[in-house]
Order: C-alpha cells, then sequence, then structure tokens
C-alpha cells in the first residue's frame, strides 16, 4: 500500500503546496442537504451543469468506472508575490498568471505517473473542477483545512488562496488524514466586508449576486428569462473588480499570514500591471486574443471584460 509520506513526498516532487489523502465514501446527509437546498433556491445562478450528475457528487467512488477508493486532494497556492496597483480595474489574484486547469493537470499527471511508478496496477483520474465533486469538502476530509464562513478552505499555512487539484484512485492507499478543528471562531470579517451582501450562513454564498459570477461565470453560464431581471434587481454597486473577487479573502486573518505563492506559473502578466479602464475599452479581438491566450480572463470574454469595466466607472461616477 501507498504510504502517506510517499504521497506527500511526491506531489511536492509534483509541484504542490500541499497533499493530503482520504478514503472515499458518500458525502454526509448534511454536506449533500446543504448542496441540494443551495441548488433549490437558486444560488448556483446561471451555472446548471452543477445539478447534473447528483448520483456521482453524492458518491465519489462512481467518478471512476471501476469505482475510486480514496482522493488525493492537493493544494496549489496562488497567493501573489505582487499586486496589480489599485487605480486600475482589478481581476482576482487566481487569474493573473496561466488557467489553472492548465497549471495543475500537467502537475497530477506527474503525480499518477511517481505513484504508478511503485504501484503499476494503480488507475488514477485527474479532477481540476471539471467533474460532479465537492473538493473544498474532501479537501477538508484530507486534513488540508478547513470550511471558512465564505465557503473557501482555510489551510492554516496557505489561507484561502488555493487551487485544488484531486487525484482519484483505483485503490486504498495510508491515509491518516485527520480533519482539522474549525478556526474561524466569531470572526465575521468576510461576511461583512463582501460588498454584495453574497454571504449566506453555513458556509454558503448567493453566486447570484457574487462578483466572482457575475464578473466571469454569467457570460458562459447566463441566468435565463424571468430569473436574470430577478438577479438584474439583486446587483448592488460594482467595485472595482473586472474579472472575480478577492474582497472577501482579502479580509480573512489567515491570508495576511500565509506564506506567498512563488510559483512561476502564477506570477503576473506584465499587461495587468498596466492596463488601465480606457486600454480595456479600447482592446481589440486580436490583442485580447493573444494577451490572454493561456489565462482564465479569456472565460469572461472580451466583450463582458468591457461591460465589466462600464459597470465599474459607473459605480464610480
Ligand atoms: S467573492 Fe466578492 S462578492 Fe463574492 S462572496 Fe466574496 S466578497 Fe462577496
Ligand atoms: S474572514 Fe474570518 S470568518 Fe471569514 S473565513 Fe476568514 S477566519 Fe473565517
Amino acid at each position: 500500500m501507498l504510504t502517506s509520506d510517499f504521497i506527500q513526498s511526491a506531489a511536492r516532487s509534483a509541484g504542490f503546496d500541499a497533499c493530503g489523502a482520504v478514503v472515499l465514501s458518500a458525502l454526509p446527509d448534511d454536506v449533500l442537504r446543504n448542496f441540494d437546498e443551495w441548488i433549490r433556491r437558486s444560488y448556483h445562478a446561471g451555472m446548471r451543469y452543477m445539478e447534473r450528475h447528483p448520483q456521482k457528487r453524492a458518491d465519489p467512488r462512481l467518478l471512476m468506472k471501476s469505482g475510486a477508493r480514496t482522493a488525493v486532494v492537493t493544494l496549489f497556492s496562488y497567493k501573489p508575490q505582487r499586486r496589480q496597483p489599485p487605480h486600475l480595474p482589478q481581476v482576482s489574484c487566481y487569474a493573473y498568471g496561466i488557467d489553472y486547469h492548465e497549471a495543475l493537470k500537467q502537475k497530477l499527471w506527474t503525480l499518477l505517473a511517481a505513484l504508478q511508478a511503485e504501484q503499476p496496477a494503480l488507475r488514477g483520474r485527474t479532477l481540476v473542477d471539471t467533474a460532479p465533486l465537492q473538493e473544498r469538502y474532501w479537501a477538508a476530509a484530507a486534513g488540508l483545512g478547513w470550511l471558512g464562513k465564505n465557503g473557501m478552505l482555510i489551510s492554516k499555512e496557505l489561507g484561502s488562496y488555493t487551487f485544488i487539484g484531486v487525484l482519484l484512485l483505483s485503490d486504498e492507499v495510508e491515509s491518516v488524514a485527520k480533519p482539522l478543528k474549525n478556526r474561524c471562531g466569531s470572526c465575521t470579517r468576510c461576511v461583512n466586508a463582501c460588498p454584495a451582501g453574497a454571504i449566506l450562513d453555513s458556509g454558503r454564498v448567493n453566486a447570484r449576486r457574487c462578483l466572482s459570477y457575475r464578473t466571469v461565470e454569467k457570460y458562459s453560464n447566463p441566468l435565463q428569462g424571468d430569473e436574470a431581471s430577478v438577479a438584474e434587481d439583486e446587483k448592488t454597486a460594482t467595485p472595482r473588480y473586472v474579472f472575480g473577487c478577492d474582497i472577501c479573502q482579502e479580509a480573512c486573518p489567515w491570508n495576511e499570514r500565509a506564506k506567498t505563492a512563488a510559483h512561476d506559473e502564477m506570477q503576473i502578466l506584465p499587461q495587468l500591471l498596466t492596463l488601465t479602464a480606457a486600454d480595456w475599452l479600447a482592446m481589440s479581438a486580436e490583442e485580447f486574443d493573444k494577451i490572454f491566450e493561456h489565462s482564465p480572463i479569456k472565460r469572461a470574454t472580451l466583450q463582458g471584460m468591457k461591460e465589466n469595466v462600464r459597470a465599474t466607472e459607473r459605480a464610480e461616477s
């Protein structure tokens, strides 16, 4: 059986900042009920894909045809070394570098290859935000942190500026994971800081209000019909963010003390240090495609980014 030490060492060699393994089971009823209620209340906004494959979400062992036994959960920090100047239209720092799907998938394949070199019959499936899996729940179950009031996974060492990559395995491995105590305590900094009133209770976020949905996801997963007009009513003044939002994370004390990532892939695109609102509004499709070819920002589309920039200008006027 692969040991926990071996897996953690292979994960570090593959470039991850933290790693834990957990033997898979069905999701606990209370976690499932919480998720179902979130969907029933349409807090997932236009992200209809979250309604799909409920059986697999409820029991991630079904995510591999032959049955997954273990989840090796990895964290990759994106806490930036350098931030955008504050007077510029702001981009969430998860999007400063290259698309995290690209960055993490390769590392997960490298990790799987290292585990298979030790145990050749082992089969695996790599997941980066692309399957019906409660990644944050499983990361907490793997002992990597706890779920904060803003729904983010909070690591004691890395804070919440982390991407989660998951490697499902066909076999059991040694798991020494002990879920950590929730250390939010009486803190409500993230709830108070959110400009959209999007943070509800028990770690739930209403995506219809959240700027991360309204500046990114809505362009690929829009609300339809009546829902769209209700969401218009829910709009609040849009602060300086034009792609994503870090406000609740900036407020979290665990991020102040978190280590800063030095990963090449997460270094800020030089253009994000200088692009003004006027530059964004004058940008051509060719320039956008060239600058953001490997960036998550392309998900919002150029038209979407211009709409977001205009919204911040309206809010400031
Ligand atoms: S990302 Fe921004 S809008 Fe969304 S919950 Fe956090 S502070 Fe609120
Ligand atoms: S700001 Fe406070 S309540 Fe929110 S996640 Fe961080 S520690 Fe928890």
